[in-house]
């Protein structure tokens, strides 16, 4: 199989799973903006903190979260250090899921599609869904309009007219009957009829 060809038959297994994406895509930039869910990760408290006291009261211990969101119309990856209660680890994980979505609002304010920040050490990253979502729809858009510009084996390169049944002239050239086009290129099988 060609390269051309194995490229055709990967932009034909593509014809259900972009449109599929696409509205895949639309459906969660809506649904992010009823839902929110995150998924944290957190690396143990780091063994050089000391466990401080604060406000007299809590000892608290300092860890990096990442947190993975969504929800608020969008995607957040959040990576921060934060005071945690050190031995109240539930506890902890909710207060900074809590947190977290109770900043996203104030440090990305607006609508901007993509937004970042470094902040003490932190890093927040934030790409709007319906930005994902016309990403998938422009790259569905690509595909099926490369898809239209493959001719079928055996058709006219400029027009699509089919020649199994052209024959060669008298030059042995192929000349397409329906627009005059010379098939300089072309490789497919001609009748064999009335040569
Ligand atoms: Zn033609």
């Amino acid at each position: 199989m060609s390269r051309r060809g194995g490229f055709a038959r990967l932009l034909r297994g593509a014809k259900w799973v972009l449109p599929a994406a696409v509205v895949l895509a639309w459906l969660l930039t809506g649904l992010s903006q009823m839902v929110q869910w995150s998924v944290m990760s957190a690396t143990p408290p780091r063994p050089h903190m000391q466990p401080t006291i604060t406000g007299g009261q809590t000892p608290r211990v300092a860890r990096d979260e990442t947190h993975f969101m969504f929800g608020q119309g969008g995607v957040y990856l959040r990576r921060m250090m934060v005071l945690t209660e050190s031995f109240d680890a539930t506890r902890a994980d909710a207060n900074s899921r809590k947190l977290a979505w109770a900043t996203i609002n104030s440090q990305f304010p607006g609508s901007a599609p993509l937004q970042w920040q470094v902040l003490g050490g932190g890093l927040t990253f934030a790409v709007r869904m319906w930005v994902l979502a016309i990403v998938v729809t422009a790259i569905w858009a690509a595909a099926a309009w490369w898809a239209s510009r493959i001719v079928p084996p055996g058709h006219c390169l400029r027009c699509r007219y089919d020649l199994q049944s052209t024959t060669r002239d008298t030059e042995g050239r192929v000349l397409c009957p329906e627009c005059g086009t010379l098939q300089a290129t072309w490789r497919g099988d001609l009748a064999t009829s009335g040569n």
